[in-house]
């Protein structure tokens, strides 16, 4: 693949549909980090709001 099908992969379908998945995350695709960071950007689409990363970590600040 190119590095634009990652792009491709990871932009909103009709700003509704969000996919996560190490495929999706350009910089560093095919590890845990990329599907963890995917995730985390697909929640902060989602919720139109920045999640500092760190609050995953702690149950209190959800
Ligand atoms: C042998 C091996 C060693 C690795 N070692 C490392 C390492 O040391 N460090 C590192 O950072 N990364 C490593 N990786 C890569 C890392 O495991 C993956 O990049 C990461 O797990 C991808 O996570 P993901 O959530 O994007 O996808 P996945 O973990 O593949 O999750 C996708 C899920 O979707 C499910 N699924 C698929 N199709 C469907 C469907 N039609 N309907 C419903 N569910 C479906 C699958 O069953 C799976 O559970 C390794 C990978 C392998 C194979």
């Amino acid at each position: 693949s190119r590095t634009r099908d990652h792009d491709d992969l990871a932009t909103p379908i009709a700003n509704v549909l969000h996919l996560a998945g190490e495929a999706t995350w350009t910089e560093d695709p095919a590890t845990v980090t990329a599907a963890l960071k995917s995730g985390h950007r697909a929640a902060e689409r989602i919720l139109g709001r920045s999640i500092p990363f760190g609050d995953i970590w702690s149950p209190t600040k959800r």
